[in-house]
């Protein structure tokens, strides 16, 4: 029989399709993410053949001793940019990633996130159930059209080029874009223009919404520097990586009236926030959930329990990412 190990509780459909295919099934307890050290308690001298991972696991080298039996981590996660790879394939082990289509539910909330903040839903939604609403005022919550804007998609890979189409066609707002690749279907479905720098994008735009990927050329790509290019009206959106904003400086920002809210899924330093960034009424914050979608997370289990069990049954699993 197969032991498998699950770091914490994922769709119980996943966990019901590996019990049904005979796998003895061991998960985690613990709510929060596992530190290394209590990844490596849980599974040290256990000879589970199999490890279900978290985005939030970090692999390497040290858990890979504490388990020689295993022969395959299988993440729960589009990434696995916290896996050894180089390491996992020096000591044959797979590694695999389910790269189930999150693209629509992203947008989906990068624009829940831009709508909430152009509406004032928050504030709005604190005031009624503090009891605070005493009758119709026509000054009251005051908040901007989306209609007519412009908005700079910055990346408009899968989830940026999804967000352009669904405020161009669903919303009315003229699109512009910043990116090292020329996007064709944009600038022909939604009549969108490519800016021939981030900072002309950032100053003609109302609406920011990042979507590229963290990498050494996209840290801080949102600085002190560029803040102060953007009008004081824009709102800026980022469901991509925290560390692409510098978020000291974004806060900065938002205090001083430099720029108008701000509406973010992911942080610099996250699960810990700038100082100062909760006391802020222009802003709109999600904890990381942008492709926390049931449809999205049922098909990311679908994919793994496929290569996990691919994996057993001696066939090389569909999404394996490495050698
Ligand atoms: P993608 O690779 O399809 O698109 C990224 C785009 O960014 C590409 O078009 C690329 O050319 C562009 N790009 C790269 N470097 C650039 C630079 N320096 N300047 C301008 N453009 C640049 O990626 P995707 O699948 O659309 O994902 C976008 C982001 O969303 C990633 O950061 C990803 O990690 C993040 N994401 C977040 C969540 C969440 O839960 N919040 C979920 C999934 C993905």
């Amino acid at each position: 029989m197969k032991n498998i190990f699950i770091t914490r509780e994922i769709q119980a459909e996943t966990i019901k399709t590996l019990r049904d295919k005979g796998y003895n099934i061991t998960i985690g307890k613990k709510k929060t993410p596992l530190t290394q050290q209590e990844i490596i308690k849980e599974i040290k001298g256990k000879n589970y053949d199999a490890v279900i991972t978290l985005l939030t696991d970090k692999i390497d080298g040290k858990v890979f001793d504490a388990s020689p039996a295993t022969k395959l981590f299988a993440n729960y996660a589009v990434g696995y940019d916290n896996i050894d790879l180089v390491e996992a394939t020096k000591r044959g082990i797979s590694v695999t990633n389910t790269p189930g289509d999150y693209v629509d539910g992203v947008a989906q909330h990068a624009i829940a996130l831009l709508l909430a903040l152009m509406s004032r839903l928050v504030e709005a939604d604190t005031f009624v159930r503090k009891g605070k609403y005493k009758g119709w005022d026509p000054m009251l919550f005051l908040g901007y059209k989306l209609k007519g804007k412009t908005v700079a998609v910055i990346g408009t890979g899968r989830i940026g080029e999804q967000v352009a189409y669904k405020l161009h066609c669903g919303f009315g707002t003229k699109i512009i874009y910043y990116d090292t690749v020329k996007n064709e279907r944009i600038e022909k479905d939604c009549d969108a223009q490519l800016m021939t720098s981030l900072d002309e994008a950032l100053s003609v735009a109302d609406i920011i919404s990042i979507h590229v990927p963290l990498l050494p050329s996209t840290h801080h790509l949102i600085n002190k520097e560029n803040l102060k290019k953007m009008k004081p009206s824009a709102y800026i959106i980022n469901t991509s990586r925290g560390p692409v904003i510098d978020e000291n400086a974004l806060v900065y920002a938002l205090k001083n009236g430099e720029i108008r809210g701000a509406g973010l899924d992911v942080y610099e330093f996250e699960p810990k926030l700038a100082k100062g960034l909760t006391k802020l009424k222009n802003t709109v914050l999600s904890p990381h959930i942008a492709s926390a979608q049931f449809e999205s997370r049922e098909e990311m289990g679908r994919i793994l329990a496929e290569n996990v069990i691919d994996f057993f049954e001696d066939r090389i699993p569909r999404n394996k990412v490495n050698k």
